[in-house]
């Protein structure tokens, strides 16, 4: 059985109880609005507000802030302090808006995870004012977990869209690729979304076929990750491929090769020929993971 790695995962380990059951308990929601210990994070056009020094979120109170925006819930501190999330401009805050990929990188896991709910839910929000099935305007219920349609009542609920990322082994050799768009020198794990009616492993063999020609079995799964650009969950998997000849769809597949457990543990070390995914990226692990000899 695969180990899971002995490393954190970019934007998990939030410790916020979510605390669902009050979600859908609207007078308990404004209880927990109106509640001195009571804190919003800020997403100015979803880039989170930082403490000045960019160390820690900065947690508004209600008096702070200077606007209406759409609000969920984030859910309670350990010593049941209400936390939110609005979408709404910085304002005079004592803060600074920061692009959520480089404040997850910079912030400790749990402070990053809670950037992953609320950017997510929030940009969901921003895209679903109107029903899918009919057309009407819908509004937020549950504290931000859903909307309601306001003609034919259909509830609409946050997405989450399944992404696989893997790397095909053979031999003691993986797989990485480059995409067209990826920065100069930089190579990474194959990746595409799962389809409706496919299973994890199915994804993973289809898009490895897709991608790269190559035929694999024995997919075995790693870990996951939420990955919040726009509503990602990220599951890494490996898998043991057929053979080494590769066929290249080059509208998704620049370039890729097979690389050794040596030149791997060199490129994540920064000593190396071309450029890896940085820690935060579930790539990362797959990649250091593989380079121990633990896959
Ligand atoms: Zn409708």
């Amino acid at each position: 059985m695969t180990k899971v790695p002995k490393f954190k995962l970019g934007y998990t380990g939030g410790n916020l109880d979510r605390a669902d059951h009050l979600r859908r308990d609207a007078q308990a929601i404004q209880v927990a609005r109106m509640h001195p210990s009571a804190r919003w994070l800020v997403l100015d056009d979803l880039k989170p507000v930082l403490t000045e020094d960019g160390n820690d979120l900065y947690w508004a109170r209600r008096s702070e802030l200077e606007s209406e925006g759409q609000t969920i819930f984030l859910g309670l501190e350990a010593d049941g302090s209400p936390r939110f999330a609005i979408d709404c401009p910085i304002g005079d805050l004592p803060g600074r808006a920061t692009d959520a990929r480089a404040a997850g990188m910079r912030l400790p896991d749990d402070r990053a995870a809670i950037i992953a709910q609320a950017r997510s839910v929030l940009d969901w929000h921003r895209r679903h004012g109107f029903c899918a099935a009919c057309g009407a305007p819908t509004r937020p219920e549950k504290a931000g977990y859903s909307r309601l349609c306001t003609s034919c009542a259909a509830e609409h609920f946050p997405r989450v869209d399944p992404v696989v990322i893997m790397l095909a082994v053979k031999d003691d050799l993986a797989l990485v690729g480059r995409g067209p768009n990826f920065p100069a020198g930089f190579f990474s794990a194959l990746a595409g979304f799962v389809e409706p009616g496919e299973s994890l492993e199915e994804a993973v063999a289809r898009e490895l076929h897709e991608e790269a020609g190559i035929r694999v079995h024995n997919v075995r799964y790693l870990a996951s990750q939420p990955w919040p650009f726009p509503a990602s969950l990220m599951m890494a998997a490996y898998a043991d491929a057929d053979g080494f000849e590769l066929t290249l769809d080059e509208t998704e597949i620049a370039a890729a090769r097979w690389i050794s457990r040596d030149e791997c543990a060199a490129v994540l070390r920064g000593d190396g020929e071309w450029q890896a995914p940085p820690p935060i990226a579930i790539a990362h692990a797959l990649l250091a993971n593989w380079a121990s000899g633990t896959s």
